[in-house]
């Protein structure tokens, strides 16, 4: 079973980025409100996210780290057929079986915490500890036993960009959930976690100009718009400030960006690619999500009609902020 343990990590864990993505997303449903992720050389060496959430029972922690790791994976046909239905159990069995893992965690119904250490898939030590409510959980040395994958990892500065751009969008989707981010020990923002969208996006983004981004609020059809938009005037070399989420999934969207893009056609130099954090509800029937937990793809249909309110509603409100 640490065979099959260290196939699924081959899909969850694809590198550094994926168990920041993957922890954020335990804290968020385990209903945190102030998340911290510490990380050092890229989340190479060390990735620690820290959460106030609802703690993990006592009798459960072993189970939250080996849940599919029994027999019900016996062939290679049902253990892909496990993978396809979305890692449900999947994340933490997979991050321990390629990393030395620590977790503290403590359910408000609880005196004391458990501190468990799972080495390569294995228990090494659980015992009771003092502790606040919550869950910690550390990972260091990501792929210390498979030594190929290890090569495989970019330079520091490449993890951590990809690290960075997943914790902006959880932060940005989530401004209820108080953030913070550190990076080798300096704090690379906090997030109030007071429900507000634009403190938000300045907490992150800190630039000036992020004072100046236009609200976006529209109807039209069957789609509504809310969030912000550069001015034209503040424009990037790709696309990765362009934070697109539909009916509160991030996404990448060709033709949602194409849309945007359009919209800000006359006003941005060529090769230059507006600012924004939208967030677009769609009727659920008119979209297909790929169901891919890692995969952000999103597949529109009537796209030509969508396409077209996209770009026209944001051309309005791009319109109205200029006279
Ligand atoms: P999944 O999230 O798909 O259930 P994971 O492997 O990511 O699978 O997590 C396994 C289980 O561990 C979760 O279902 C949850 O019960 C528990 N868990 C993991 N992280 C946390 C956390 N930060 N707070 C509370 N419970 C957690
Ligand atoms: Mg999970």
């Amino acid at each position: 079973d640490s065979t099959i343990n260290k196939i699924a990590a081959g899909e969850v864990v694809e590198g550094p980025y994926s168990i920041v993505k993957e922890l954020i997303e335990n804290s968020i449903d385990a209903e945190a409100t102030s998340i911290t992720v510490e990380i050092k050389e890229g989340g190479k060496k060390y990735i620690r996210v820290t959460d106030n959430g609802s703690g993990i029972e006592e009798k459960e922690v072993e189970k939250a780290f080996l849940r599919h790791a029994t027999s019900k994976i016996s062939k290679i046909k049902d253990l892909y057929k496990v993978l396809s239905l979305g890692f449900r159990g999947e994340a933490l069995a997979s991050i321990t079986s390629v990393a030395q893992v620590e977790m503290i965690t403590k359910t408000r119904d609880q005196q004391y915490g458990i501190s468990i250490e799972v080495n390569g898939g294995k228990v090494i030590s659980k015992k009771p500890i003092g502790c606040p409510n919550g869950t910690t959980i550390i990972v260091k040395n990501l792929f210390f036993n498979t030594p190929a994958r290890l090569k495989f990892m970019k330079s520091t500065q490449g993890e951590t960009a990809k690290i960075t751009e997943i914790i902006t969008r959880l932060a940005l989707s989530k401004p209820n959930v108080a953030f913070k981010y550190i990076n080798n020990n300096n704090i690379m923002f906090t997030t109030l976690g007071d429900g507000n969208l634009s403190s938000t996006i300045y907490s992150i983004l800190q630039d000036d100009w992020v004072k100046n981004m236009i609200e976006v609020n529209k109807k039209a059809n069957n789609l509504t718009m809310e969030g912000f938009i550069g001015q034209p005037t503040l424009y990037r070399g790709n696309r990765s400030y362009e934070i697109i989420y539909v009916n509160g999934r991030y996404v990448k969207s060709k033709l949602v960006s194409q849309a945007i893009e359009l919209a800000y056609k006359e006003n941005l130099p060529i090769n230059k690619y507006p600012v924004c954090v939208l967030n677009i509800r769609i009727d659920p029937s008119l979209i297909d999500v790929n169901v891919h937990p890692m995969k952000t793809e999103v597949k529109i249909k009537d796209e030509a009609d969508i396409f077209k309110c996209i770009s026209t509603s944001l051309k309005e409100a791009l319109i109205e902020e200029i006279t």
